[in-house]
């Protein structure tokens, strides 16, 4: 593998997007100047919008067993009965008991009716104390999917914006410019030229027509420009017809994150439209969770058809080109024991685990399974725009320190991770904690094992 970034620029790389991050909440712009009365329409117009039989039905179906409070890290990390995943749920409910049950017509006299403080008091329930990971999904009995029913309560706190400040900026900042963290045109352009200056190959950018559309991320574009650059030297060795685009390169999707309907949708959909005119049978997504289902499951849903390409991840492409063959893999000289975190929206959410242990395998690192892998992993606590959340550190911290406890039992000498917010938030939390594991990208580990000999044969080609 190429060094595209050494340890010393990821760590400066680091600290200096930290401080950017750390001050999103001061680029603020003014507060949104809606009356309570609008607020608790907008939220109510959602929930009821979104509450179809399906959702009532869930609704109607908790037995009170409190297994879900058991499978959330953050009544785990807190033991505070108001984080229980089932009570999230609450405010959601009056609006359905009072307003659409069979029993409506006498619960309305009986319930109060949702107020904007409630609405406020919910931010931080929906937001800060939930990442949307779906592990208590797993365990409930009454099969409730209670991060679905978050998300719609988040799409309801943004119709009556009251999203958290960090998020808004965000999804406003995204809706305006297509990017995040002022990952614009010019930056991504000089980003390609220095991976291509350090890789020592031509990197494709808009191609008219490619197999394969590669997106990256403003976090990869700032800080990981490991992940984006073992990807691109990846497809390069593997003689893929591959192509990234200045019209479609940013994989986040903040819309999705902060519940913003139309911003998730224009991102998504932009994303699918230059995907479907280049005639891409194949889009990757990079290391970055929310991408995923933003593009594998929301494509189509943007506009409205099927489409004619699967969204795949870093991690889920490559990995099946190794259980496939078509990867080969150089193990590796050293004899390593890593832990592997399983992203919740790629892994618990698109079923994708085996595809990341067949790449550790193939390069010969042993792996040390965490107590909870799997569909049953735990969230690194900073999914779903958490990590960005100033005011939900100790939350944040409470889910770090459930997942780190776990991969210090393994006694692995490195954690590897496929999403960049994961990424992120072990950071965060390794420099709060004292703790100095090592985090590295999948996409890295493929690219510095990939055979030096058919590589140069792939560049002579
Ligand atoms: S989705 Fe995850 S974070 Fe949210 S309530 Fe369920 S277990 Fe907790
Ligand atoms: S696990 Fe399901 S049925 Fe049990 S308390 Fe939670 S939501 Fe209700």
């Amino acid at each position: 593998m190429t060094e595209v970034v050494t340890k010393e620029e990821l760590d400066e790389a680091f600290a200096m997007f930290y401080g950017m991050a750390a001050s999103i909440k001061d680029l603020v712009s003014e507060p949104v100047e809606v009356s309570d009365e609008e607020r608790v329409a907008a939220a109510k117009r959602v929930f009821l919008k979104g509450i179809d039989a399906n959702l009532a039905t869930q609704l109607e179906a908790c037995v009170h067993c409190g297994a879900c409070a058991q499978a959330c890290q953050f009544y785990l990390g807190t033991e505070d009965p108001k984080y229980t995943p089932i009570h999230k749920l609450d405010l959601m409910k009056r609006v359905y008991d009072r307003e659409m049950s069979p029993l409506s017509w006498i619960k309305k006299h009986v319930l109060k009716d949702i107020t904007a403080d409630d609405l406020r008091a919910q931010q931080e329930l929906v937001y800060d104390a939930c990442t949307m990971c779906g592990r208590c999904n797993m365990v409930c009995p009454a099969g409730i999917n209670i991060a679905d029913l978050v998300a719609l309560n988040r799409s309801a706190l943004s119709a009556a914006r009251l999203m958290p400040d960090e998020l808004r900026y965000m999804q406003e900042a995204q809706a305006e410019d297509g990017t995040i963290f002022g990952a614009d045109e010019d930056l991504f352009m000089f980003r390609v030229q220095d991976l291509q200056d350090k890789l020592g190959f031509e990197i494709p950018v808009d191609k008219p027509k490619a197999e394969v559309l590669l997106l990256t991320s403003g976090l990869d574009i700032h800080l990981f420009r490991d992940a984006t650059g073992g990807a691109i030297e990846t497809l390069h060795h593997m003689g893929i017809d591959y192509t990234l685009r200045t019209d479609a390169y940013e994989g986040a999707n903040f819309g999705l994150l902060a519940g913003h309907e139309p911003t998730k949708k224009m991102l998504t959909e932009k994303l699918t439209k230059v995907a479907i005119e280049i005639g891409a049978k194949i889009v990757i997504v990079p290391e970055c969770g929310h991408s995923f289902p933003a593009m594998r499951w929301g494509a189509a849903e943007s506009v409205g058809h099927s489409v004619p390409f699967t969204a795949m991840t870093v991690s889920e492409y490559f990995g099946k080109a190794v259980m496939e063959g078509r990867l080969k893999l150089e193990k590796s000289k050293e004899k390593r024991v890593v832990a592997l975190h399983d992203p919740c929206k790629v892994g618990r959410g698109g079923g994708v685990f085996e595809e990341p242990r067949a790449i550790l395998e193939a390069i010969g690192w042993e792996l040390h399974e965490t107590e909870s892998n799997r569909a049953y992993n735990f969230c690194c606590g900073g999914g779903a725009g958490n990590f960005l959340i100033e005011r939900a550190d100790k939350l944040k911290r409470a889910g770090y320190r459930i997942k780190m406890a776990e991969i210090e039992k393994t006694e692995a000498q490195s954690l590897v991770v496929s999403c960049g917010s994961c990424r992120m938030n072990f950071e965060v939390g390794k420099v709060k904690a004292g703790d100095t594991l090592p985090v590295e990208s999948l996409a890295a580990i493929i690219a510095a094992h990939l055979p030096k000999k058919e590589k140069a044969e792939g560049e002579a080609a």
